[in-house]
């Protein structure tokens, strides 16, 4: 960029990546540089607004950039790099710095002490104003072209164009093909969009009614795959949920979809115990408790509801005791309780957080600063990009880093 003159950056989109991107720009260059962020929607930062509950998980407590970008099915290996520049700790550091300090759960996410998404919105507001930077909302940017002079003139559904020295993209997650056109047009090549971070459904309500039980850890396997999962279950009305199963449909994003949402899993509710302890540990009991209740069950501590309904699933009348068990019963039980397999038929988004699997493809953009390889001067950070990691606050984690990475280019570029 030209040093001895105040240049101009039109940032698209004013979600957690677009707002990252024009604060940090506009103070590293202030005051040699005018950032104008364009959003067509009526409101700025509303995904930052509604997620976590309305808490907002900014980020998850894990320092290391190898293990952080370990999170992230899709973009995993270009993040580990950035997240040496700006990872976690940055981002705590950054917001602290501007009076929001972050606390950490048990689980590792890390939230505004203040437990309101609000914390963070006035933040970034606040930063936004400091520096001058201009916020156009209800305005779409239609079109993008590339001038002979390496300027970039946008075309919006207000204006007729405006020209910019440099231009971020960070439209989000676009979840259908076409709303890629006007990127396609400039030669940028997009992987097609697919949904990451749901819940599985059931053809038959078999576990309806214990809707809320959670059991810690389980592991899930997509049947005749290789995805699996180990971690907390929680039982729904409509089917599995709970983050081994948000983390299976990450990792499995794209082969659930090519199945249209209509596969089986597999699901050892004892893990780490294998089938052959399981059958262990009940024969055990047999010969432990004979007068006892087959509903008693203390060995695996799981939920005495679910309990009886592993009774009903294995065809074991309940009123029976211990010794009335039989090895066929038993056999069958083991299998329920470790190998117990359930028909998906479809999904449905997790109200807490949901992303997008696919976007533009990372090898069209430099890995060291977001910069188009297609548009020089052209710029794209946060979920527009093949970028997707799975619920914790990684996803918003991957905005902070982009956006940073990207100010630090711009500020940087021709200097
Ligand atoms: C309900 C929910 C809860 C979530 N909770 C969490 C959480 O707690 N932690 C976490 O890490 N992640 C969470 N996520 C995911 C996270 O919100 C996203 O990954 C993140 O917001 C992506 O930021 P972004 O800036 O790339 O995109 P977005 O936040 O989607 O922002 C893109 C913006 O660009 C605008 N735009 C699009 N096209 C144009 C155009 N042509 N012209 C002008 N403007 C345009 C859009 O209107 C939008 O405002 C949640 C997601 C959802 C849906």
């Amino acid at each position: 960029m030209d040093t001895s003159k105040t240049n101009k950056l039109a940032v698209i989109g004013a979600g957690a990546a677009g707002y990252f991107t024009a604060v940090n720009t506009a103070r590293m260059m202030h005051p040699r540089l005018q950032v104008t962020i364009f959003e067509k929607g009526r409101d700025v930062l509303s995904k930052v607004r509604i997620s976590g509950g309305g808490r907002c998980n900014v980020t998850h407590h894990c320092f290391d950039a190898e293990r952080l970008a370990e999170n992230y099915p899709r973009g995993s290996k270009m993040l580990r790099w950035s997240f040496e520049q700006f990872g976690a700790a940055e981002t705590v550091k950054w917001f602290e710095e501007r009076g929001v300090k972050l606390k950490a759960e048990e689980d590792g996410r890390m939230f505004p002490v203040s437990d309101s998404s609000e914390s963070i919105i006035q933040c970034l507001k606040k930063e936004a104003e400091k520096y001058g930077v201009k916020v156009a909302t209800g305005t779409s940017v239609q079109k993008i072209e590339p001038q002979h002079n390496g300027t970039i003139r946008l075309t919006t559904n207000k204006e007729k164009s405006v020209v910019f020295d440099k231009v971020v993209v960070a439209t989000g997650g676009l979840t259908r093909e076409k709303a890629y056109d006007w990127l396609n047009e400039i030669g940028h090549s997009v992987i097609k969009p697919v949904p990451s971070l749901f819940t599985f459904n059931f053809r038959e309500k078999i576990f309806s009614d214990l809707s809320g039980i959670s059991v810690n850890p389980v592991q899930v396997q997509i049947a005749d795959s290789a995805f699996s999962e180990i971690g907390p279950l929680l039982i729904t009305h409509w089917g599995f949920s709970g983050p081994a199963v948000l983390k299976l449909s990450a990792w499995a994003a794209r082969f659930l979809y090519d199945k249209e949402y209509r596969f089986d899993v597999v699901v050892n509710w004892l893990h780490p115990l294998n089938e052959h302890q399981v059958r262990e540990k009940l024969i055990s009991a047999r010969l432990g408790n004979p007068r006892k209740s087959v509903t008693k069950q203390e060995q695996f501590l799981l939920p005495s509801r679910l309990w009886i309904r592993f009774l009903e699933l294995s065809e074991i009348t309940v009123q029976k005791n211990w010794a009335d068990i039989s090895n066929k019963e038993i056999h069958r039980l083991t299998a329920a309780l470790t190998a117990g397999r359930y028909t998906i038929q479809g999904k449905t988004t997790f109200k807490e957080e949901f992303v997008t699997c696919g976007g533009i493809p990372l090898e069209e953009v430099n890995p060291d600063t977001l910069e188009s390889k297609i548009v020089p001067g052209l710029y794209f950070t946060g979920e527009v990009l093949d970028i997707d990691g799975v619920t914790g606050g990684f996803n918003f984690q991957a905005a902070w880093t982009n956006g940073w990475l990207a100010a630090r280019a711009i500020s940087e570029s021709g200097s």
